[in-house]
């Protein structure tokens, strides 16, 4: 299985944490998603205790919560010791309300209106990741116009690839994030923020992509972020404090997927910033990481009512789902794989190969295409695994089709979350 809170129960159907998701099928209707509590918590342990660990706390892991907000998201974060990282002041309303302290929230982007900009200062949002010059003096000039000062990291682009085998440490410059190191750029931009009269400059940070499996990338990029920040050093004369690694660990889509724990991690990359800092005589930084779909990917399940099924002999079976694109874009986006199986026939052999379509009109709204399932009917569960990063997140209301509800199983027990939306949920907007 794609993840440890997932098993087969004694009646042969898909279990989330002990709870049956047939069950919960019948109970919630379709489409729902359903997160395993237990899972969330134990990634965010993981991240935690492996900075306690490897790092004697040195450091603060940061739920990269584009991946999954909610309300019981950021409460989970809080009680679990972690910051969270945001993106929107969307994001940042949602945190707030949901009782997370402003100080252990860091704000992501690039391009923060000057409304986001003012929410944050307001709330005492605790960082502020600094994208382009134009922010910056937007930023400046906003905490100046509310007497507050606004602590800073730059985001620097470091070219790394983190998608090849092979670093490549040229032509990432094309990029829309952040401040490019080869150029001269990010140095520019740390002698201007250490100007601003109304910027605390703490430190640098660098994000390489996503869905990455292999730890070498990360230990590159923290090789490179530390000597620009001996760099910053030797030019300037001031040594930040903190260092940014960004997110990006990699889960289990399919059974071969196999991404290195994150303990491990955490393992390598301390040691690594450790020893350059003893060799270019710097300060151990303050480390900050931001996972995010490493802590909610793995950890749900989507469930689906299996409507028509259509085999056209010698071209494909279509199985439709009365789901889709609207709650599960990444298919039509980049054919992201997914591994499905009938929820209620979880012990039979997944031997036909389907094409999982949803229902909205458009011929691209699939979910997969020639994935091995069970022999399925109208009125059988489907169940699309490692749905808990970037579905919900990135959910519409194409066709207005109104988005699922999503529940939280921890010890068997399920609570709902979020409510379903209605038809008249739809119309809330409208005038
Ligand atoms: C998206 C993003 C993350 C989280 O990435 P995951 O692949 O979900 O871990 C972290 N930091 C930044 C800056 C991001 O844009």
């Amino acid at each position: 299985m794609v993840s440890d809170s997932l098993s087969i129960n004694s009646q042969g159907h898909l279990a989330v944490s002990g709870a049956d998701t047939v069950s919960l099928a019948a109970k919630y209707g379709t489409p729902l998603m359903v997160y395993s509590e237990d899972g969330v918590r134990r990634n965010c342990r993981k991240f935690v205790s492996s900075i306690q660990d490897n790092y004697d706390g040195n450091g603060l892991a940061l739920y990269a919560s584009k991946a999954f907000s909610c309300l019981e998201m950021y409460r989970i974060c809080d009680s679990e010791q972690m910051g969270v990282d945001v993106v929107s002041g969307g994001e940042i309303h949602t945190a707030l309300k949901a009782g997370f302290p402003a100080e252990k929230i860091l704000f992501h982007g690039n391009n923060k209106t000057p409304a986001e900009l003012g929410l944050a200062l307001d709330a005492g949002v605790g960082r502020y990741v600094v994208d382009n010059f134009p922010e910056m003096e937007l930023l400046d000039r906003l905490a100046g116009e509310k007497g507050v000062r606004a602590r800073v990291l730059l985001r620097i682009t470091p070219g790394i690839d983190a998608h090849t085998h092979d670093f490549i440490k040229t032509g990432l410059i094309d990029s829309k994030f952040g401040f490019t190191l080869e150029t001269g750029e990010a140095l520019d931009a740390v002698r201007r923020v250490l100007k601003k009269a109304n910027l605390d400059f703490v430190g640098v940070h660098c994000h390489i992509g996503s869905q990455i499996f292999d730890i070498d990338p990360f230990e590159h990029a923290a090789l490179v972020m530390l000597g620009f920040i001996r760099k910053i050093k030797d030019e300037l004369g001031f040594e930040p404090a903190e260092l940014n690694l960004g997110g990006g660990f990699g889960v289990k889509y399919l059974d071969d997927d196999d991404p290195e724990d994150f303990t491990e991690y955490m393992r390598r990359v301390a040691a690594v910033v450790k020893e350059k800092c003893a060799e270019e005589g710097l300060r151990v930084p303050f480390i900050l990481i931001e996972p995010g779909r490493s802590i909610v990917g793995a950890e749900c399940v989507t469930l689906y009512t299996v409507g028509g099924v259509k085999r056209i002999p010698g071209v494909r079976t279509y199985v439709s789902i009365d789901g889709g694109m609207a709650d599960n874009p990444r298919y039509i986006l980049y054919q992201a794989a997914y591994q499905i199986t009938c929820a209620n026939k979880a012990n039979e052999p997944r031997d036909t190969y389907v094409t999982l379509a949803g229902k909205c009109c458009e011929s691209g709204d699939l979910i997969q295409e020639n994935a091995p399932l069970q022999r399925v009917e109208p009125g059988d569960i489907v169940a699309v695994m490692t749905t808990g990063a970037y579905n919900y997140s990135m959910a519409s209301n194409y066709n207005r089709i109104p988005r699922p509800a999503v529940l939280m199983v921890s010890g068997g027990k399920e609570r709902l979350i979020i409510r379903r939306e209605t038809n008249d949920d739809l119309l809330r907007l409208d005038i």
